[in-house]
């Protein structure tokens, strides 16, 4: 069967990761998640003391270190899920917290960041076979794929989700606090002047608010086996 590209892109918490992973495993391909690139830079920033205390970036800094940050992923045996590592270190957890969360848009608006993390995710892909989600991989990263979906649920509906997911986790969460973010970031994913979060014209729109995670699985699934069948 022939191997495709699959972007994967929309707002923030509303299951995009979750159905690239199911459809990656299903179909065997590789699956790449962007956001922990991006949260990973984050993480390192935070940990060298490359934001100044008003939030903003030191840029000069940034641009210095970003050859040193080396960001991959492997298989957990467990949860047979990748996890994301970042200069050889495990930091699945770690880029999940809030705080990362509050500083990742940011981060994710500085060119020199996109020109970087981009090159890598292409490069990822050179073989196809591959399931990758983000916020520009269908207009960016790559233009040509074969199937495009863009994925959005109301603002409530996805902090409701992340909510639950920090509880389930066993981490700390507030509702509240996690709406903001949610739309915080939205509105600064959709206006950043590199790569805004925006719609490929030829993707396919996917509102999952009243989506189960079963139906949504089901409608990918049948979406790649159109586009491999043609
Ligand atoms: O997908 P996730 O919510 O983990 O992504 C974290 C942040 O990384 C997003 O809010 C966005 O600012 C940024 N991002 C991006 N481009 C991507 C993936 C994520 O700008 N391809």
């Amino acid at each position: 069967m022939k191997k495709i590209i699959i972007a994967i892109d929309g707002h923030s918490s509303c299951g995009k990761s979750t159905m690239a992973k199911d459809l990656a495993r299903e179909i065997g391909y590789i699956y790449v998640d962007t956001g922990a690139m991006y949260r990973s830079v984050t993480l390192y920033a935070m940990r060298n003391g490359l934001f100044n205390e008003d939030g903003s970036i030191k840029l000069d800094e940034l641009e210095a270190s970003i050859k040193d940050i080396n960001i991959g992923f492997q298989l957990n045996q467990e949860t047979s899920k990748p996890d994301t590592y970042l200069n050889d270190e495990n930091v699945e957890q770690a880029i999940r917290t809030m705080e990362v969360s509050a500083h990742v848009s940011p981060i994710a608006a500085v060119p020199f960041v996109r020109t970087a993390l981009v090159a890598q995710q292409q490069k990822m892909g050179e073989a196809k076979g591959i399931v990758m989600d983000g916020r520009d991989i269908g207009t960016v990263v790559f233009p040509n794929a074969e199937l495009k979906v863009f994925v959005t649920a109301s603002a409530e509906v996805r902090a409701r989700r992340r909510y639950d997911e920090l509880c389930a986790k066993g981490m700390e969460a507030n509702f509240a606090d996690i709406l903001k973010n949610v739309e915080e970031r939205d509105y600064i994913d959709s206006h950043r002047e590199t790569s805004p979060l925006r719609q490929a014209d030829d993707a396919i729109v996917l509102d999952n608010s009243n989506v189960t995670i079963a139906e949504q699985k089901e409608w990918l699934l049948n979406q790649y086996l159109r586009v491999v069948a043609e």
